[in-house]
């Protein structure tokens, strides 16, 4: 069936036993056995097993088309999930301008004598060269957050996997709605469920799914319910709501930003826009193999200074100044300052979250603001 259909109904049934349409919230921790010690419905403890989180997974594994997932309490718990994995010694490559909280959270593992190599993606050929004999995991961000690079998924799994390396693909801004990692070769798909598949800047979580019944998905599995990062059952219920409407918002969120880059890209005022849609954009031919449409997301960079982006951000009316991702309203951030002192992102450029607002007054709103720097 079509994604559309899947988002609505997989991972959810009718419940049996009052017949509710909507699944009920099971907050029980724990789980009757039975006179022989069996759990006659497969729970035991809510760490490691409950009813809103199974059904998560079973909707998000069925989406990527996976094999199986493992939820988290955040996007951060389910990636440290994937980098506990590794042992002291190992090595793994990521993009340079990886999401800037999995950056600091790969540094963190420098104690733990986890090499890293941080590189520009965008080239196979700059992945093979990074490549050493203890390189165990190669981890993909495309598009990229916040310069919204496109990397090869097909060509860096076959790397990889020609040098015995995992390739994981964090498809927050992908969505399993434009992009389908797996059918690229990739491994392991990494989402922040707190962006597009909650979709209403109201949950804090992550997930990662597996293609196969893998060791490194038996190991996140296990740190999962031994580490217990696990998110609540109201958590997981309003993912799963929020799943309901993903093809939707996602589809109408994209189309949005393309016209809101084509109209940025022609503005006076703006010196670059990176969106993948834009036939200039570098990564453009990659972006339309292995995407359906180009995303939510639009960062740019004023023509001018750090104040003048600022000033920007503090002028618009229908755009929130904030950051995260993937609600239904629209949200401008000052990325540089957002990210700290390591920060590699220019000073002036700013970063959208399309929402679900009508575009033309998304337009509007950025053209009053933008009038003023008009010389
Ligand atoms: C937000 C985000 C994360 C982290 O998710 P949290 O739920 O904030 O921990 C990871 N990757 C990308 C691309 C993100 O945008």
């Amino acid at each position: 069936m079509k994604i559309e259909t899947r988002s609505v109904h997989s991972g959810r049934s009718v419940d049996p036993s009052t017949k509710a349409i909507v699944p009920p919230i099971y907050l029980s921790t724990t789980f009757e056995r039975n006179v022989n010690g069996d759990y006659p419905a497969g729970y035991s403890y809510t760490r490691d097993n409950n009813p809103n989180r199974e059904s998560l997974e079973k909707c998000i594994t069925d989406l990527e088309n996976g094999f199986g997932a493992a939820a988290f309490s955040s996007g951060s718990a389910a990636a440290m999930s994937v980098f506990q994995t590794l042992s002291p010694g190992d090595h793994l490559i990521a993009p340079d301008d990886l999401y800037h909280g999995n950056r600091k959270l790969i540094k963190l593992f420098a104690k733990w004598e986890i090499t890293f190599s941080f590189i520009d993606m965008t080239s196979p050929k700059n992945v093979e060269k990074a490549i050493t004999k203890n390189t165990k995991l190669i981890w993909i961000e495309t598009p990229s957050n916040p310069m919204l690079k496109i990397t090869d998924l097909q060509s860096i799994s076959q790397i990889s996997h020609a040098y015995g390396a995992v390739t994981i693909c964090d498809n927050t801004w992908g969505t399993p709605v434009l992009q389908q990692p797996f059918k690229f070769g990739i491994d392991l798909i990494l989402h922040a469920t707190t962006k597009y598949l909650g979709g209403h800047s109201d949950v804090l979580g992550g997930i990662v799914i597996s293609k196969e019944d893998s060791e490194i998905f038996k190991n996140i599995k296990q740190m999962q319910k031994s580490g217990g990062a696990v998110p609540s059952p109201f958590e997981c219920w309003l993912v799963l709501r929020g799943i309901q409407t993903l093809p939707l918002r996602i589809r109408y969120q994209s189309e949005s930003a393309f016209k809101i880059a084509e109209f940025l890209n022609k503005h006076p005022c703006i010196s670059k826009v990176y969106y993948p849609g834009l036939p200039t954009h570098p990564g453009h031919q990659t972006a339309a193999n292995q995407m359906k449409l180009y995303g939510g997301m639009i960062s740019f960079q004023i023509n001018g200074s750090e104040t003048d982006a600022m000033n920007v951000a503090a002028g618009t009316r229908v755009f929130t100044r904030a950051t995260s991702l993937g609600g239904t309203e629209s949200l401008i951030e000052h990325r540089a300052s957002v990210e700290g002192a390591d920060s590699k992102t220019p000073v002036n450029l700013l970063r959208l979250s399309i929402g679900l607002e009508h575009p033309d007054d998304l337009i509007t709103d950025l053209s009053n603001v933008l009038k003023k720097c008009v010389k």
